[in-house]
């Protein structure tokens, strides 16, 4: 068998057995697989945090090219963006990042864009002042990255160049203009607004502390219903921060 080097990002890890983990890895090289790491819950020796979401790994395995699981043999812990012990909105944004990016990639399909875009989101989320803005700007991007975000310059209708809201109905996106969106289930008019700015600004050229929570907690919840109606699954950890958006300041 040969041996294997490939450079990656925990997406997340879970006990298998008495002392192995389980853990799916986005990989630079051969996209998101699942890695077994042997006797890691009971080693002294290796940092246990290594197969902990956000981690970046450098994993050595050997491997059959048909096995479900690759067996790491030796891996180097790079770089690990959950330096927040203590910050719950940031753990719980960890959580509900990592579960929506294990949920949504499928298995095997390398994109060196995806891998970049993970590690900053990552690497963002550590650093942020603002975990709760940040975690609704990496919705509304890795929506738009997936090209499911429709064009928010016309009402996807009429195609007028004046859409003014934003409608959520199972698996699509709509933005509407004023006459379009009589009758339809709307996300509020500053939420589209949001929407807009978010897609238009890097996130550190926003002004975080203007976006209201109340605008954000709206954009929150139609992204949220629109990758479970997308993606047909129940995102477990977004009721944890959901309390946080109804949180005053
Ligand atoms: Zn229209």
């Amino acid at each position: 068998m040969a041996l294997t080097k490939v450079n990656g990002i925990v997406l997340s890890g879970s006990n298998m057995g008495e002392s192995d983990i389980l853990s799916s890895v986005y990989t630079l090289e051969e996209g998101k697989e699942q890695f077994v790491f042997k006797g890691l819950r009971k080693s002294k020796r290796r940092p246990r945090n290594a197969t902990e979401p956000s981690s970046v790994l450098r994993i050595n395995y050997y491997g059959k090219e048909n096995s479900k699981f690759r067996i790491a043999s030796e891996f180097d812990l790079l770089e690990n963006f959950s330096n927040f012990r203590n910050d719950k909105v940031k753990i719980f944004s960890l959580c509900f990042i990592s579960e929506i990016l294990n949920r949504t990639i499928p298995l095997g399909i390398p994109d060196e864009r995806l891998y970049r875009f993970i590690y900053s989101a990552f690497k963002t989320l550590n650093t942020t002042e603002s975990p709760l803005v940040f975690t609704v700007f990496f919705l509304v991007h890795y929506i738009n990255a997936q090209g499911l975000m429709p064009d928010t310059g016309e009402c996807s209708l009429c195609h007028c160049a004046t859409p003014v809201s934003l409608s959520v109905k199972g698996s699509t996106i709509q933005t509407l203009c004023t006459e379009c969106n009589e009758g339809e289930s709307l996300s509020e008019e500053k939420a589209f607004s949001v929407l807009r700015l978010f897609l238009m600004k890097k996130f550190q050229d926003l002004n975080t502390g203007k976006v209201e929570k109340d605008t954000l907690h709206e954009l929150f919840c139609a992204m949220t219903d629109f990758l479970e109606g997308y993606f047909s699954f129940q995102i477990k950890s977004s009721t944890f921060l959901l309390n946080f958006f109804r949180e005053k300041k």
